[in-house]
C-alpha cells in the first residue's frame, strides 16, 4: 500500500469507528435523558396531586367548621355573621368541587392529565367512593346557605359532625396512596438510572473490545507495513551508497592509475613526495627517489611495433613491482619513465636497490609472440643526506632527472646519484 492510500484508509477506518462509537454513547444519554424526563414529569404532577388532596382535607375541616359557626351564629341572631360565614362556606364549598373534579378525572389542567391508577379510581368511584361523597359534603353545605332558621340547620349540623370525620379518613388514604404511589415512582427511576448506568458501561465496554481493540490492531498492523517498507529503503539505500563507494574507489583508482601498467601515473605523485618531504623536515626521515627511462626504447617501436613497446613496459613494470618492497610506491612517470619513491632508506640502499632493478631488467629477455629481445635502463637517484637544501617537488625531480640525463649521457645502463653525481655503473 503506498503512503497516499494508507493515510486515506486509516483516516476512514478511524472516523467511521469513532462516529459508530459516539452515535452509540449520544443514542444511550438521549434515551437516558426521555425516559427520566417522562418519569419526573410524572412524578411532578403526582406532587402537585398530592398536593391538592392533601388540600381537600383541610377543606373538609374548614366546612365542617363553618357550618357549626353558622348554626351558632343564627342560634345568636347574629346575622350578619351569618352572612359573612355563609358567604366563606360557599367559597370553600366551590373551592372543594373544583379540586374534586380535578383529582377524580385525572384532568390537572387542560393540558395536563395524569393516569389514575386502579388503586385510585377505586377510591374515587366506588358507590361509596370518595368522589360522590365529597360531592354530597359540598350539596350539604351548599343547601345549608340556604336555610334561615338555626331549628333547620340542626340536622345538617349533625351531618357534618359525623361525615366530616369519615371524610377525612377517606381523604388521608387517598393522599397516602398517592404518596405510596410517587415513592415508587421515586425507585422507578433509581431502577431506571441503574439500567441505563450499567448499559452504558456495557456499551463503551463492547465499543473498547469490538471498535477500539481492532482499530488499534490494524493501526499496529499498518505501521508494521511501514517499518518493512522503511527497513527495504533502508536496504536499498545502503545498497545504492555501497555501489557509489565501490564506483567512486573504481573512478579514482582509474584516475589515479595508468591504464597500461596498472602502476600509479603522476596524479598523486606531486602529493606524495611532499608529504615524504614534510616528513624529512619535521622528523629528518630520510626518503629516495629513484627515476628509471629505458634505453633506446623508440627502437623497440620503430623495430617491432608499437604493441611490443607496450608489452615491454608492461614486463618491466612487473619486474619493478616484484623487486621494489611493499611500502614502496611506483609510478609511471611518462612514455618509458617510472619513478620509485623509497620512505626511510639510506643511500647506499637506495643505490643497492636501483643497481639490483638495473640488474635484473637487463638479464630479463622480453618475450612476444616469437620476439625476444634484452633492455636495459639508466637511473637518477635522488637522496635527502646528500641533496638535504633539495626539498620541493620540482627541484627534487629536476635533480633526479639531471642525474637521469648523466647517465643516459655518459653511455645508459647505470645509476647515477644526483648532485654528487657518483657514478656506480
Ligand atoms: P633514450 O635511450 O635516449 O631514452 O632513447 P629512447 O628512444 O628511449 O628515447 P626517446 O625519447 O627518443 O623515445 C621514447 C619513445 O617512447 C618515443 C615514444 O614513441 C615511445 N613511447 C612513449 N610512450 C609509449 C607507449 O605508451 N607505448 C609505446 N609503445 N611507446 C611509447
Ligand atoms: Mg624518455
Ligand atoms: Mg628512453
Amino acid at each position: 500500500m503506498d503512503r497516499e492510500v494508507t493515510t486515506h484508509y486509516v483516516k476512514k477506518v478511524i472516523t467511521r469507528r469513532y462516529v459508530v462509537a459516539l452515535a452509540i454513547i449520544a443514542f444511550l444519554s438521549t434515551l437516558a435523558f426521555l425516559m427520566l424526563h417522562l418519569v419526573l414529569k410524572d412524578t411532578q404532577s403526582i406532587a402537585y396531586v398530592v398536593n391538592i388532596s392533601g388540600k381537600q382535607r383541610m377543606l373538609s375541616q374548614h366546612i365542617a367548621l363553618d357550618v357549626q359557626k353558622v348554626y351558632n351564629c343564627s342560634r345568636e341572631r347574629d346575622f350578619e355573621g351569618v352572612k359573612v360565614i355563609k358567604k366563606r362556606l360557599e367559597r370553600l364549598s366551590d373551592e372543594m368541587l373544583h379540586a374534586n373534579e380535578m383529582l377524580s378525572s385525572g384532568k390537572l389542567s387542560p393540558t395536563e392529565e395524569i393516569k389514575l391508577t386502579y388503586e385510585i379510581q377505586n377510591l374515587y368511584f366506588t358507590p361509596t367512593g370518595v368522589a360522590q361523597r365529597v360531592e354530597n359534603y359540598v350539596k350539604a353545605a351548599k343547601e345549608l346557605l340556604h336555610i334561615e332558621e338555626s331549628m333547620e340547620m340542626e340536622a345538617s349540623v349533625r351531618f357534618f359532625n359525623t361525615e366530616s370525620n369519615a371524610l377525612l379518613q377517606d381523604l388521608n388514604k387517598i393522599v397516602e396512596q398517592y404518596q405510596k404511589e410517587g415513592e415508587a415512582d421515586l425507585r422507578k427511576i433509581q431502577r431506571v438510572e441503574n439500567i441505563i448506568y450499567f448499559v452504558t458501561l456495557i456499551a463503551l465496554l463492547l465499543e473498547v473490545i469490538f471498535i477500539f481493540q481492532p482499530m488499534a490492531r490494524k493501526l499496529i498492523e499498518l505501521t508494521k507495513d511501514k517499518e518493512i517498507i522503511l527497513g527495504d529503503l533502508q536496504h536499498q539505500v545502503e545498497m545504492r551508497t555501497l555501489h557509489l563507494e565501490r564506483a567512486n574507489e573504481q573512478l579514482s583508482k582509474l584516475a589515479s592509475h595508468d591504464p597500461l601498467t596498472g602502476l600509479l601515473n603522476r596524479l598523486g605523485l606531486e602529493a606524495d613526495m611532499s608529504e615524504l618531504a614534510r616528513h624529512y623536515r619535521e622528523h629528518k626521515a630520510p626518503f629516495a627517489v629513484i627515476l628509471f627511462d629505458v634505453d633506446w626504447f623508440k627502437s623497440v617501436n620503430d623495430t617491432y611495433g608499437h604493441d611490443m613497446g607496450d608489452f615491454v613496459l608492461c614486463e618491466l613494470a612487473m619486474l619493478l613491482k616484484e623487486h621494489f618492497r611493499h611500502e614502496d610506491k611506483i609510478y609511471r612517470a611518462g612514455g618509458e619513465e617510472f619513478l620509485a619513491l623509497l620512505s626511510r632508506v639510506s643511500v647506499e640502499e637506495s643505490l643497492l636497490i636501483a643497481q639490483k632493478i638495473r640488474q635484473v631488467v637487463e638479464a630479463h629477455l622480453f618475450q612476444k609472440e616469437g620476439i625476444a629481445i634484452h633492455m636495459t635502463i639508466s637511473a637518477g637517484v635522488y637522496h635527502t643526506d646528500v641533496n638535504s637544501g633539495v626539498k620541493n617537488y620540482k627541484n627534487i625531480y629536476k635533480l633526479t632527472d639531471m642525474a637521469l640525463y648523466r647517465a643516459k649521457e655518459e653511455g645508459r645502463n647505470r645509476v647515477v646519484l644526483a648532485q654528487e653525481a657518483i657514478k656506480t655503473s
